[in-house]
């Protein structure tokens, strides 16, 4: 790797977040906790976990908490999902407590039972049940399987503290089998593991209690405790505060929290969800418990997180995603380089989608993660003059990687500002996070001495002195035709997003993709914009913010939308079944609060003065809209490759101008740094 040049100044801007933790037994750096993340590493070659979690801890993170690692077969996530239950698996987690340790930091093994959410035909679960979001219906367990998978939660502990962890995580949220036990939703059983919450809780309190007995008093054990399910028939807070204090006496070391179900119907952790909109939740507990509390999702900066913890809402807060974006998130916030953070944007879309996908996951803005061993940026032996045409996505990462690679790297930009298709999505409600990735781009230009040519559109003259061009000029939207639209009344997504032109009181959106779903979110907004507002988000989700209720839910406050929007496409498929895995859900919902009509398997026959005919199932309809607005997708935007292969020059194409068909900001990140690496 490029050894960093820049300030090292010691920062005393975070005096909480850099303070350290005394735990008694042992003491931990700071107040970061990289939260568990399952990443796809877990099944492979151990020496790739070893490499990724070394980097985080040369990063100076204060607690490192793996994935999730089975105690048996049954609590798999998925068939062959990483598990500890015996000596020989020992060997495998030995190399990544090694090389974490190497580095001066520490680490945790989760123990996750994943229950009712096993992708297993033999999944089990307190008692007989499917959850919405598995195919498999799980077996209700047997008294005495519940007694066997406590002793395989306490060997899979004691196996832990032979492979040398600093201690393990107890997953017991977010609506895997602990956290089945613990409530009526999820558990009707009459023996001694259900019915009244003693018995509910007994589960959980027998494995702490175990574990504790076996591994000794100087082990970290983190109980990662749902404070709000966010689902019906969910625990009370009198229950969780009751379940925290045994937890305690029972020998845990650190209570993290966990916020709601994964068939939870309230987006808690994509990029719509206000940063730190949940640390409320680890507040109520504060005053409850003496043992340390860990505070979670949407932590992604530095200065969210000093925030938390001077305002008392924790003693931790727990980062995960972050560290995928920036392995160094701490040690820029130590070194007085938080400028220079690449912050995780809450997208989704290279972690949790991938993994939803049975793929290894990255990250969008940092392709790196998770492929440490495999895509490096290495300093070059062979500096060449590099033009690179485009200061978009895939642009700016190879600009910025083929830089500091030792590269002399002019980037032209036809526009006055860096960031492309970046400038469009930041727009939306709910994207907001897309600043912080101009703001990165734009300081490591500098960082790395790119000459930035804003305001130039390249020419082939200009060009051709170059030793390597890269062409990163992006995309342009596809134009449709239909039957009686002028240009008046039929907009572009740049008209709205970019050019700002007057949008009508009833529009319909042709093309329901990524984009359609961003204009409708973005015409169909206003007043407060919840994604900056926690209350406001709350009432909009409908979460009760004193928890009264069970599961800490309420009614959904209505929302009322500035004008009429249809969002319609042609296929037959759900609307948004393109869109990401985990985040669809959350932009359906919240167009349909919006009274968004979203219609599939349209023809579009007609747009005049009466509105937009299409024909629909084999009827014709009229829609009566004044506008309609265009987001059919896009086409390579590329003028310059003809021309310089013309006269004999080699151009190197990557982001849109390469291809645009499924291009997005995440393909053309990752284009750039694996052509930037190897150049
Ligand atoms: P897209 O996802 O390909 O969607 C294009 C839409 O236009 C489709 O709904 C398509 O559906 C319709 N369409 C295509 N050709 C058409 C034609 N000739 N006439 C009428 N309709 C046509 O493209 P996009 O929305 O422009 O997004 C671009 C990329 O950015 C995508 O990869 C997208 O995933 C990504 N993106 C992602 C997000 C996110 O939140 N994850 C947000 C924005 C953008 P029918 O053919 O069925 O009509
Ligand atoms: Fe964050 Fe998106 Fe990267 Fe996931 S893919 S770590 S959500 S920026």
């Amino acid at each position: 790797m490029i050894p960093k040049t820049q300030s090292k100044k010691k920062n005393n801007k975070y005096p909480n977040l850099l303070k350290p933790l005394d735990l008694g037994f042992t003491t931990l750096k700071n107040r970061v906790l990289m939260g568990s993340m399952h990443t796809g590493l877990e099944e492979g070659d151990p020496r790739k976990m070893a490499a990724f979690y070394a980097e985080r801890a040369r990063g100076q993170v204060g607690l490192i908490v793996t994935g999730g690692v089975a105690p048996n077969r049954s609590g798999w996530v998925k068939p062959f999902a990483g598990k500890l239950t015996n000596r020989k698996e020992v060997k495998f987690h030995r190399i990544i407590t090694e090389a974490v340790h190497k580095e001066g930091g520490k680490i945790c093994m989760q123990i996750l039972h994943s229950g009712r959410y096993a992708y297993l035909p033999f999944a089990v679960a307190p008692s007989t049940s499917k959850s919405p979001i598995s195919p498999f219906k799980a077996w209700g367990m047997p008294g005495f399987l519940v007694r066997w998978t406590i002793n395989d939660f306490i060997r899979s502990a004691s196996l832990a503290q032979k492979a040398g962890y600093d201690g393990i995580e107890i997953m017991g949220s977010e609506g895997y089998l602990i956290n089945e036990f613990l409530v009526t939703r999820t558990n009707k059983r009459t023996d001694k593991w259900g019915s009244s919450y003693e018995n509910r809780m007994r589960f959980p309190l027998e494995i702490v209690k175990g574990i504790r007995k076996k591994v000794g008093s100087d082990f970290i054990i983190v109980f990662r405790l749902s404070m709000i399910d966010l689902v019906q028939d969910g625990s009370s807070w009198e229950e969780i505060v009751i379940l925290a204090k045994r937890l305690e006496e029972s020998g845990v070391t650190i209570i993290n929290t966990g916020i709601g179900w994964h068939e939870a119907r309230v987006p808690t952790i994509s990029t719509r969800v206000p940063r730190a909109a949940f640390t409320w939740v680890t507040r109520k507990m504060k005053d409850e418990i003496s043992i340390p509390l860990v505070t979670t999702n949407r932590i992604n900066m530095p200065e969210v997180a000093e925030k938390i913890l001077a305002r008392g809402d924790a003693d931790m807060v727990s980062m995960a995603r972050p560290f995928l974006a920036d392995p160094d998130i701490v040690l820029k916030s130590i070194e007085n380089r938080e400028d220079e953070i690449n912050t995780c944007i809450a997208c989704n879309q290279a972690c949790l989608d991938h993994i939803f996908l049975n793929k290894k996951a990255s990250c969008l803005v940092n392709p790196r993660a998770c492929h440490e061993t495999e895509l490096n940026y290495l300093p070059t032996n062979n500096k060449k003059n590099i033009a690179v045409v485009g200061a978009g996505p895939s642009g700016l990462s190879f600009a910025t990687i083929a830089a500091e690679r030792g590269h002399l790297v002019t980037l032209f930009e036809e526009q006055s500002e860096i960031g492309g298709q970046f400038n469009i999505a930041k727009q939306v409600p709910g994207k907001e996070e897309f600043h912080e990735i101009i703001r990165y781009y734009t300081r490591k230009l500098e960082l790395t001495n790119v000459k930035l040519k804003l305001n130039t559109k390249a020419t082939v003259e200009m060009l051709k002195e170059f030793d390597e061009i890269v062409l990163a000029t992006g995309i342009s939207p596809r134009k449709i035709k239909i039957e009686g639209g002028n240009e008046k009344n039929i907009l572009s997504y740049l008209d709205v997003l970019k050019y700002k032109k007057p949008v009508g009181k009833k529009v319909a959106i042709l093309g329901a993709g990524g984009i359609g779903f961003d204009v409708a979110e973005y015409l169909s907004h206003q007043g407060v914009n919840p994604s900056q507002d926690i209350k406001e988000y709350m009432k909009e989700w409908g979460v009760d913010m004193t928890i009264s209720n069970r599961g800490g839910l309420t009614k959904p406050v209505k929302v009322e939308s500035p004008r009429e929007i249809y969002l319609l496409q042609r296929k037959e498929t759900k609307v948004g079944k393109g869109l990401g895995k985990t985040t669809a859900f959350g932009h359906r919902a919240s167009l349909t609060r919006r009274n968004v009509k979203m219609m599939n398997a349209c023809t579009y026959l007609k747009f005049d003065e009466k509105g937009l005919l299409i024909s629909r199932k084999g009827k014709q309809q009229l829609l009566e809209v004044d506008q309609i607005i265009i987001c059919a997708g896009q086409l390579p935007l590329n003028h310059l490759s003809q021309p310089l292969e013309e006269i004999g020059i080699n151009v190197h194409l990557i982001g849109g101008a390469k291809s645009a068909d499924k291009l997005d900001a995440k393909i053309a990140i990752r284009q750039g740094s694996e052509l930037a690496a190897k150049i």
